[in-house]
């Protein structure tokens, strides 16, 4: 028997995290190769980016949304989640506040997305002096809540690609698991 993998398929992809951990900043970087300091206006992050993540020659399609600034007044809607089928939770190593945050994006995604949904927790802004949270602090998190997790820099670059990577070998695997 063969197994089929559709390349067809699309796979949603959604960003969360609060407002200013890097979320359009990473979207930016992956899709464009490119980094702009100062903040995005809250627009620019309206709608979503198509990319064609390609491994072990299968080829996955990926549309990826970002939010338009609503995660600042805790207003992502039931909607942004629905048939999302992977997520990327982001918080930012420099800002404890943003970590602390996870917990309840968490629980928020929990309830409003799929159950099986792939999620990929990161701690961004690793380029920045001023750290707070450690990489073993991500890595526990992570471990307590059985998600996969790498720090990233939007700035640098760092694990940018291979953390979209990642997202899309973990759906290329499930989709052929549930076929
Ligand atoms: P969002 O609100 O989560 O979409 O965050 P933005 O992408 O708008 O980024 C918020 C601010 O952090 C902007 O000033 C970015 O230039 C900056 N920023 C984002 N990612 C990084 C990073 O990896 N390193 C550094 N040094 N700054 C970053
Ligand atoms: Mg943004």
């Amino acid at each position: 028997q063969t197994i089929s993998y559709n390349e067809e398929t699309i796979h949603k992809t959604i960003l969360v995290g609060d407002s200013g951990v890097g979320k359009t900043s990473v979207l930016v970087q992956f899709d464009q190769g490119k980094f702009q300091s100062g903040s995005f206006s809250a627009t620019v992050g309206i709608g979503f980016t198509n990319k064609i993540v390609t491994i072990d020659n299968k080829k996955c399609k990926l549309q990826i949304w970002d939010t338009a600034g609503q995660e600042r007044f805790r207003s992502v809607t039931h909607a942004y989640y629905r048939d999302a089928q992977a997520l990327l939770l982001l918080y930012d190593v420099t800002n404890q506040s943003s970590f602390d945050n996870v917990r309840a994006w968490l629980s928020e995604i929990r309830q409003y997305a799929e159950e099986d949904v792939v999620i990929m927790l990161l701690g961004n802004k690793v380029d920045k002096a001023n750290r707070i949270i450690t990489k073993e602090q991500g890595e526990k998190l992570a471990k307590q809540f059985e998600v996969s997790f790498m720090e990233t820099s939007a700035k640098t670059g760092q694990n940018v690609e291979l953390a979209f990577m990642a997202v899309a070998r973990a759906l290329i695997s499930k989709q052929m698991n549930m076929t």
